[in-house]
């Protein structure tokens, strides 16, 4: 008789609620995870570093696990498949996992929730990768927040009311003792990307200074620690704990993160490919292909923009602001829908995590929750001279650029401000 822990977007052994519930169960623990087909085969790329980083967490698992004389059992089949698999190796008591607040995860967590009924295993999941999730953070009227900022007021007061609980999971040690091999990365069917993956600490120093540096992008002032945030390689606990008492500025951030799934929670149809307030779906977008390309590939003539798009097809990474100034672009300057823009930075981002994607990428274009107004047109070349003064971050990643030769603008400012103002008062006139 065994129980079974399923690692998702949790991997670690330390403060991991889940795994710590698994092994306080009467049996021991299966560590199991699954490379989904569904997932895999939706990548566009072979060389998508995601995967990469998932095995090397993995193994990092491993062998931790090893040293207690236990594994990680690694499928590579669907969902349903695998626990047919182990359920014909094992007597499965109870599956273990943590919440998962995407569309297909739910969809998927259902399905395997039915079959484990159906088998008489108990199925139980587990609040992990937010601080407060679905009804925890509700208005006085008991309304989902749709607005950032009394929704953060809430999230604080609740925070002081609930000091954050950890779940030891790293003291504990009731697992399976297995042996297990992990496939490889070409197994699998992906090939290295070459890029490198950020540490998973934050100094405080960093912290301390987060809110006068963050928004210049030459500045390594951000903690870097997104991607360690959205595969659960590190904990939102032992992260909101830093925070608290060291930087209002940066706690925020991490509040950010719970709104947008928050709004995922609440908002389901921003998961159908809606915008948030749906009358902004009936803008007419120009989505010419050749200025979305120039946009992907940086080369629209505007270097902000441009040193965006080419840091983001490098390393994976885009600092903030300038993802800020690059959505805006291509939503405002360029009228591409945004959905477009939104697709494009999840095939790149290490980070990709749909709630903030989305969240993000609406904000840009005027039509999320809480967002920037659609008549707000950022001025790349303003923004420039706020942000990046020095053209520091513009020279680090289009070491081309000179002023008097480099290529014209595709579009003028002036000219797409006044283009993009009238095609929202169409839509929103309509
Ligand atoms: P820090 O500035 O050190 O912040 C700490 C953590 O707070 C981040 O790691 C992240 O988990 C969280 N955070 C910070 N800002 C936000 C925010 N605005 N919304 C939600 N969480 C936030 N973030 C993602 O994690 N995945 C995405 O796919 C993503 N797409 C974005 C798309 C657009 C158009 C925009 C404007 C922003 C997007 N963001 C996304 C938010 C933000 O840009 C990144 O979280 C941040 O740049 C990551 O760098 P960092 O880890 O150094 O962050």
């Amino acid at each position: 008789k065994i129980s079974v822990f399923w690692f998702r977007r949790d991997l670690r052994i330390e403060d991991n609620h889940g795994l710590y519930e698994a092994l306080k169960s009467p049996w021991p623990v299966l560590p199991i995870f699954i490379f989904d087909p569904a997932i895999l085969t939706k990548l566009t790329t072979k060389a998508d570093a995601r995967v990469e980083f998932i095995l090397n967490a993995i193994k990092d698992l491993q062998d931790k696990l090893i040293a207690i004389g236990s594994s990680i059992q690694v499928f590579h089949a669907s969902p349903l498949e695998a626990y047919e698999q182990l359920s014909e190796q094992f007597d499965i008591q109870s599956i273990y996992c943590n919440h998962d607040y995407e569309k297909y995860a739910g969809i998927r967590d259902g399905l395997i929730q039915s079959w484990a009924e159906l088998k008489g295993i108990q199925f139980s999941t587990f609040k992990d990768q937010v601080i407060f999730e679905k009804d925890e953070v509700l208005s006085g009227q008991n309304t989902p927040y749709t607005v950032f900022t009394p929704y953060s007021r809430k999230w604080k007061e609740k925070l002081a009311q609930n000091p954050i609980q950890v779940y030891p999971s790293e003291i504990l040690s009731n697992y399976l003792s297995v042996e297990t091999l992990l496939p490889s990365l070409e197994s699998l069917g992906f090939e290295k990307a070459g890029l490198s993956f950020p540490g998973k600490e934050v100094a405080n120093p960093l912290i301390q200074a987060y809110h006068a540096q963050r928004d210049f992008p030459a500045k390594n002032a951000t903690s870097r620690l997104s991607v360690h945030l959205r595969f659960g390689t590190i904990s939102i606990r032992s992260l909101v704990n830093q925070a608290v008492g060291i930087s209002e500025t940066w706690l925020n951030e991490l509040i950010w993160r719970d709104f947008y799934f928050n709004i995922l929670f609440h908002f389901p149809h921003v998961s159908e490919g809606h915008a948030f307030r749906k009358e902004y779906d009936r803008m007419d977008w120009r989505n010419n292909e050749a200025e979305f390309e120039a946009w992907c590939s940086g080369q629209t003539g505007y270097p902000i923009v441009d040193a965006g798009m080419r840091e983001l097809n490098t390393t994976g990474f885009m600092h903030n602001r300038v993802r800020m100034i690059v959505a805006s672009f291509l939503v405002k300057h360029l009228l591409i829908d945004w959905r477009w823009g939104e697709a494009y930075f999840a095939a790149k981002l290490l980070d990709f995590d749909f709630a903030a994607n989305n969240g993000g990428w609406q904000w840009a274009a005027g039509c999320g929750c809480d967002a920037a107004p659609y008549f707000r047109v950022f001025n790349p070349t303003l923004q420039t001279q706020k942000f990046d003064k020095e053209l520091a971050y513009i020279r680090k990643w289009v070491p081309e650029f000179q002023e008097l030769t480099y290529p014209q603008p595709i579009v003028n400012h002036e000219f797409a401000r006044a283009r993009v103002l009238e095609a929202y008062k169409k839509a929103l006139d309509r």
